[in-house]
Parts: C-alpha cells; sequence; structure tokens
C-alpha cells in the first residue's frame, strides 16, 4: 500500500487518482483514511507529522513531495535508514527554467519600478540602463534544476557561470567549485540566483559577506529555500544602494510573516513559493516510475544522501 499525506484532502485525492492509474496493482490511499500502518509500505509526503513515518513498521521508501527533503530531514524521528526520494520530473525543470528567467528580466527590466509607479498611477520615465548580454547570472547550486536552467538564460543573452561542490560539465556555464572557487564566483554574479538545498552548510549562505562581493548594483533571486538568506543583510544591502533588486520566493517561516519588511520594500518583489510546482500528473509520472524500478530491483533516480544532507 501508498499512502499520501500532504496537507489538503482534495489535493491527496488528486494524487490517489492519478497513481491509481499509472499503478494499478498498489493499493493507494490519502492520509485522511485509516489504515492498519504495518499495511504502509510506501509513503508519498510533504510536511508529514513528526513520527507518523516513524510509526509505520513495514514502510521501505519515502517519496518527497517537493524537490526538497527539508520538510521531512527536520523531523528528528524519520526513518533514515529507509531510501527517501526527492520529487523529479521534467516540468519541475522546466518550471524552475521559466521561473528564473522571468525573475532575471523583471529584474533587468525594473518590473518593481514600474509597478510602484503603476500602483500611485504615475509616469516616470525610467529605461534599463543594460541588456541581458551585459550581465551574467550566477547559479549557486548546478544540480538537476540549476543545470536546467542554464540554456533558458543562454537563450535571452545573459552569460551564466554556475557554482556547485563538484565541478560541472554543463554547456553554456563556466563551471565554479567548492569553497576554494565561491569568491572568484560570487564576483562574476550580477544576477545571483540560488538554488542550493537546505543543508547546515548552507543556511545563512546570502549573508552580509557574500552580499558585499557581489558587483555594484547586483540582484539576487532566491528560490532555493528561506533559510539560506540572512534577510536583515538583504534589506541593509539594497538600502545602502549596493544592490538593485531581488525576487524572493522562499522564506523562514512560509507564509512570510505579515510584518516582515519584504512585504512593502519596493526593491522586493515576493511570490508565495511557487516557483516550480508542477502539475500533480506530471508527478505522479515520476512517482509511478520510481515504485516500477524499486520493485524490480533496480536504482531509484534522486536518492537523498544523508551524509552529503541532500
Ligand atoms: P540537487 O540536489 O540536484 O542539486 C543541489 C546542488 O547544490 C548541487 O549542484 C550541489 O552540488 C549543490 N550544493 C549542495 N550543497 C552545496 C554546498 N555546500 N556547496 C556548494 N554546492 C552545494 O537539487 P535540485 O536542483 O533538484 O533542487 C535544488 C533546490 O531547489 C531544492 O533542494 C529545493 O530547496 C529548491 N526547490 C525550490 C522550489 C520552489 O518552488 N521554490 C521547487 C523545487 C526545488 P553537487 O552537484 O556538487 O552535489
Amino acid at each position: 500500500m501508498l499512502v499520501v499525506k500532504a496537507p489538503g484532502t482534495r489535493y491527496m485525492k488528486q494524487w490517489c487518482d492519478h497513481l491509481s492509474h499509472l499503478v494499478p496493482g498498489l493499493e493507494i490511499r490519502p492520509g485522511t483514511d485509516e489504515v492498519p500502518p504495518e499495511k504502509v509500505r510506501y509513503a508519498l509526503t510533504w510536511e508529514p507529522p513528526s513520527g507518523w513515518l516513524a510509526s509505520l513498521p513495514n514502510l521501505e521508501m519515502v517519496v518527497s513531495i517537493g524537490a526538497g527533503v527539508d520538510h521531512i530531514t527536520r523531523d528528528p524521528q524519520w526513518p533514515r535508514h529507509l531510501p527517501l526520494v526527492r520529487m523529479g520530473g521534467a516540468e519541475i525543470g522546466q518550471r524552475m527554467g521559466e521561473y528564473v528567467a522571468w525573475a532575471c528580466l523583471h529584474l533587468l527590466r525594473l518590473g518593481r519600478t514600474y509597478a510602484v509607479q503603476q500602483a500611485e498611477a504615475r509616469w516616470n520615465y525610467v529605461n534599463p540602463e543594460f541588456t541581458a548580454e551585459d550581465l551574467t547570472v550566477g547559479i549557486m547550486g548546478m544540480g538537476t534544476l540549476g543545470a536546467q536552467v542554464v540554456p533558458m538564460l543562454g537563450g535571452l543573452g545573459y552569460s551564466v557561470v554556475g557554482w556547485s561542490r563538484s565541478r560541472k560539465n554543463v554547456a553554456g556555464a563556466e563551471s565554479f567549485a567548492g569553497p576554494e572557487e565561491f569568491d572568484a564566483f560570487i564576483r562574476r554574479s550580477n544576477v545571483l540566483v540560488c538554488l542550493l538545498p537546505s543543508t547546515p552548510e548552507t543556511t545563512g549562505i546570502i549573508n552580509a559577506e557574500l552580499l558585499a562581493k557581489l558587483p555594484e548594483g547586483a540582484a539576487v533571486v532566491n528560490a532555493g529555500r528561506g533559510p539560506h538568506l540572512v534577510v536583515p543583510d538583504l534589506v541593509a544591502a539594497l538600502d545602502s544602494g549596493h544592490l538593485s533588486g531581488a525576487v524572493l520566493d522562499v522564506f523562514e517561516p512560509e507564509p512570510l510573516a505579515a510584518d516582515s519588511p519584504l512585504w512593502a520594500h519596493p526593491k522586493v518583489t515576493v511570490t508565495p513559493h511557487v516557483a516550480s510546482v508542477a502539475r500533480v500528473k506530471d508527478r505522479a509520472r515520476f512517482v509511478a516510475d520510481v515504485i516500477t524500478e524499486f520493485e524490480a530491483g533496480r536504482p531509484v533516480p534522486n536518492l537523498y544522501d544523508p551524509a552529503r544532507g541532500y
């Protein structure tokens, strides 16, 4: 049996309907049903209640409903001996590429400035100083999503550099790797895009020290996770004029607090963690493939590595 446990009864039903068609031999139940814990072999989940996964004695695999797994691993009781799979599928990369391309163009073409002027019915002629061809986008986190974003930015005329733990060979992006190449990467990034996973090493990585190393007039896009960003440091860098803008999709905590200075900041655009939420039908296809591979005894894709923390 596979149990889908996530916030939203209708959402869980949608998952169950798709999976029932795609994996007909497996009983699929929503987390709202009372099911004998010993019958559950697979859990597909988002923000599971603390202790729920540990209460399933015959659980064989956990699949995260999103690409990040921090919402599962922050439960001290999560069963770390079991395979934990991060969500994949073609649509996640496409949507993240669209979001990052939109965010870069929004910053380049002064979208926030015009939105503020429009709200005040103010006709004020300001023209962007640069074109995409003048700018380099630096992608922090050149994993599955980071690599998929590169050709979309290249198509718009941006130069792209990427930073990751290990060296990458991604067409159209110069690779920087490890802490020793971090500064060289940061100093090249006119737009810094964060697509890192949330780990102890990456918490607070976008801080005053990093921001000071960005070129004058740079901008920040955070679509990774909220804990990556030190909000007061970002606001200070925007207010000092060192940074020109920010597009933020993820926050700590979520939802973003009503009294956060980010909401009304004239240089900040806020989106509610929507950068890449693929349709259920696409993600269900990925989950069905994972279960097929697992049951055939073959390696499953997107496995979480506890040693790396992502
Ligand atoms: P991956 O695990 O495929 O990629 C992570 C990348 O980060 C890898 O390139 C990895 O390096 C790099 N990395 C990790 N830790 C470090 C470190 N300490 N120093 C340098 N580089 C590091 O993840 P995905 O691309 O699938 O997803 C990335 C993140 O995007 C997710 O974890 C999630 O937080 C976020 N996300 C946000 C969404 C949204 O809607 N806002 C939607 C989906 C995902 P290496 O390759 O060398 O291992």
